[in-house]
């Protein structure tokens, strides 16, 4: 077996590391951590270290580690038909068998999936498509997309350009021109601290439709939203936010792509976000819960409205100019079936739904009265908590204390456990597999609270 300083070496020469700090890394000043093995919550290192993951990897791995059912479905699917593409009407038992699975689940007004790799590639496709439908019906001006600040939907150059993060425009020319910015639901982050939910909603709404006006809406094809913003910070929107934006979106022809690649699936404790909060989306973005990562699979769910005009196109311009080798992998698929049976056999969602509550009841019970604590919030099995200097004025710290990095790190040193400091700002984020017990819920509540203690007293 290889040792573990010959692969950290081989690692800082080898591999190109993503959302990571190039630099740093290559000159070892960041670990290589090489991950081993994994079992319901837990992850397990090569030094034998076993680590409670709060955030189920990329808040992915949602049925759990280690499920022999999808293990067996990808190797039986790998040994009977590894791979055959799904151009001009292919398909695989598992392709078919996984589209009607997905539809089934999804909300009604639903038509078709188109099946990617990535939730990346999967929102690239539904703007190309959303593209393609302005152009079919004539309107080639209608091209122009809104997302939110603090978003998240990929990297790629226009997906890169919907996330609204700054650090994924930076110094990449991003964002293209074709996509604008607007407010996202984020209530504890209002400017006005003397808004009330319901009039922060009103504002969200006015600036929507401000800018509505001032770009015309005969430029603007699409709304781009997470039913809960996720990497932007987890955060569930205030009342009555989700009907007032589409309102808006309906009364100027705008049509609404729901990214559900984290919601999806049961994280919220509703299969969809959707449902959970009564949106009509034109286009819902699957992937991370479809397969619960256990392969690389993503898609576009299409609805009906969308797919008439789709079909009207290819019968005016032959077969649709967009699909990749990999698209509908049989051994995506395969998982993606498995993987939908067990959230089901096991009732996981319901279980995402009942535990997700109380971890973030005790959340708020240990740390709600903290001096440094700011907001806890969250929905189904997502929790997330952010730190200010001082929670009467709501001051925030310094971003250079790094206190969200210093609290995850603490997390691990001394419990184990694995929480996310998401991206902007001092904010610990929970996403566990759905299968969480109680006791787990008590182990990632009481671990945080004592490195609250130790951080910031
Ligand atoms: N949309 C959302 C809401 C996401 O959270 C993510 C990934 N975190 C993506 C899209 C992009 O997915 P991927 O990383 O698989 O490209």
């Amino acid at each position: 077996m290889l040792r573990n300083d010959q692969l950290a070496q081989w690692d800082r020469e080898n591999f190109f590391h993503p959302s990571t700090h190039l630099a740093q890394h290559a000159r070892g000043e960041t670990q290589t951590r090489v991950i081993k093995s994994a079992s319901g919550s837990y992850i397990e290192d090569r030094e034998g270290r076993k680590m409670l993951d709060a955030f189920a990897g990329l808040y992915c791995v949602n049925v759990g580690y280690g499920r022999q059912e999808i293990a067996e479905a990808i190797g039986d699917q790998a040994k009977e038909l590894a791979y055959y593409h799904s151009y001009v009407g292919h398909g695989t038992e598992a392709s078919i068998t996984l589209s009607k699975m997905i539809l089934d689940r999804a909300p009604a007004n639903m038509s078709k999936v188109y099946f990617g790799l990535s939730g990346s590639d999967a929102n690239e496709t539904n703007i190309k498509l959303i593209w393609y439908y302005n152009n079919i019906l004539g309107r080639p001006e209608k091209k122009r997309i809104i997302s939110r600040w603090r978003g998240y939907h990929g990297s790629g150059l226009v997906t890169g350009s919907l996330t609204g993060l700054k650090l994924f425009h930076k110094k990449f020319d991003l964002p293209v021109e074709q996509v604008i910015h607007t407010q996202a639901p984020y209530y504890f982050r209002r400017d006005d601290l003397n808004q009330s939910e319901e009039e922060f909603v009103a504002h969200c709404v006015a600036e929507l439709e401000a800018l509505i006006e001032r770009e015309g809406a005969d430029t603007i094809a699409a709304f781009i939203g997470e039913p809960v913003l996720g990497t932007g910070g987890i955060v569930p929107p205030p009342a009555g936010y989700w009907p007032a934006i589409q309102a808006v979106l309906k009364k100027h022809d705008i049509l609404l792509v729901a990214d559900e690649v984290v919601t999806g699936f049961g994280r919220l404790g509703s299969m969809f976000g959707a449902d959970h909060y009564g949106l009509e989306a034109d286009i819902i973005t699957i992937a991370k819960g479809l397969t619960s990562a256990y392969a690389p699979l993503s898609g576009s769910i299409i609805s009906e409205k969308l797919w008439k005009v789709l079909e009207q196109g290819t019968d005016e311009n032959g077969p649709i100019g967009h699909g990749w080798t990999y698209s509908a992998h049989p051994i995506g698929a395969a998982a993606g079936v498995a993987n939908l049976k067990l959230l089901d056999d096991l009732k996981l969602i319901q279980n995402a739904s009942s535990v997700g509550a109380y971890l973030n009841t005790s959340m708020k019970e240990a740390l709600g009265d903290h001096a440094n604590v700011g907001d806890i919030r969250g929905e189904g099995m997502l929790c997330a908590v952010e730190f200010v200097e001082d929670r009467q004025d709501r001051k925030f710290f310094e971003a250079s204390q790094k206190i969200g990095a210093q609290l995850s790190a603490t997390l691990l040193s001394q419990d184990s456990v694995i929480a996310r400091a998401m991206p902007q700002g001092d904010i610990l984020g929970f996403a566990p597999p759905f299968c969480l017990g109680r006791e787990e819920a008590d182990i990632i509540v009481a671990s945080t609270a004592r490195a609250v203690k130790t951080v910031l007293g």
